[in-house]
């Protein structure tokens, strides 16, 4: 929650109590007005919190108050259109200088082959994080003990690293080691998200791009997690492009709290499979 009394009448960026992650992001705008009448909101997730006097605004003070949340906006999206753009160099740059992996402990732990992926400084393995036009914006680093990072500042929503090439059926899914073990049991072309939250905007990106491709998303079935954060992400995705939903089954299997994803099916099993 926000304490409206720390700032002054006037306009202020502020980080957002429900989604950043550091008090150096600004995601957050804040308006207050001479009676103190506030309105916080954040330009990335959907929180908002409202101050109220006792007076109701005037329609002049509404519109001014719309008017500077908006200058607000575009401020906030300018700034993450620079520090996007500027990370997008970085990125490349990591990646041209990087080589390409054989082998690497994340690789072996996972069963699975590297797919594209690179290394970097001899021991960081490095994803490539893509537009639908092929474009790096951002780079998943993966440490030799599994701890996988984001480029600070950078892009995420909509980027994917694609294993494969589509042909009549395309497979979305949260992480690599997942797409991968996808890839080389079913043969199918796979679109790797990263992360639940972006299941939703990489299926559409993908559905503009391949029109008549049939999309599988294959979820991480978050059995243990309240409210199952995977399985949801993968069905409203599903739902949103006309695909299909792929639910890894362990039945049957001597299942941990922690196995969610076909890549630990595939541990399990043997072999995978998503619908056909
Ligand atoms: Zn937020």
């Amino acid at each position: 929650m926000i304490d409206f009394d720390e700032y002054t009448v006037g306009d202020h960026r502020a980080a957002c109590p429900a989604c950043s992650k550091t008090p150096r992001d600004k995601s957050l705008g804040i308006t207050i007005l001479a009676h103190d009448h506030g309105i916080a909101r954040c330009f990335r997730c959907d929180f908002v919190q409202l101050r109220r006097e006792q007076r109701e605004l005037s329609p002049a003070e509404k519109l001014a108050f719309q008017r500077r949340m908006e200058a607000l906006r575009r401020q906030h999206d300018a700034e993450q259109r620079q520090r996007h753009a500027e990370v997008a160099l970085a990125a490349a740059t990591r990646w041209k200088a990087a080589s390409p992996v054989d082998s690497h402990p994340y690789l072996s732990a996972k069963g699975i082959q590297p797919h594209g992926a690179r290394i970097e400084a001899g021991h960081t393995l490095l994803v490539r994080m893509s537009d639908v036009h092929g474009h790096i914006h951002n780079v998943q680093s993966i440490a030799p003990d599994g701890v996988k990072r984001f480029m600070p500042g950078g892009r995420v929503k909509g980027l994917y690293c694609p294993i494969g090439r589509p042909s009549g059926r395309l497979v979305v899914c949260e992480g690599f080691a997942t797409g991968a073990t996808i890839h080389q049991d079913t043969g199918h072309a796979v679109a790797v998200a990263f992360n639940a939250g972006n299941l939703l905007a990489v299926a559409k990106s993908l559905r503009a791009k391949f029109p008549c491709i049939t999309l599988v998303i294959a979820a991480d079935d978050d059995w243990k997690t309240e409210g199952n954060p995977g399985l949801s992400a993968a069905t409203d995705a599903a739902r949103a492009v006309g695909g299909l939903l792929a639910v890894p089954n362990f039945a049957g299997l001597d299942r941990g709290e922690k196995d969610t994803d076909f890549n630990d099916l595939h541990r399990l099993s043997g072999s995978v499979e998503v619908p056909a």
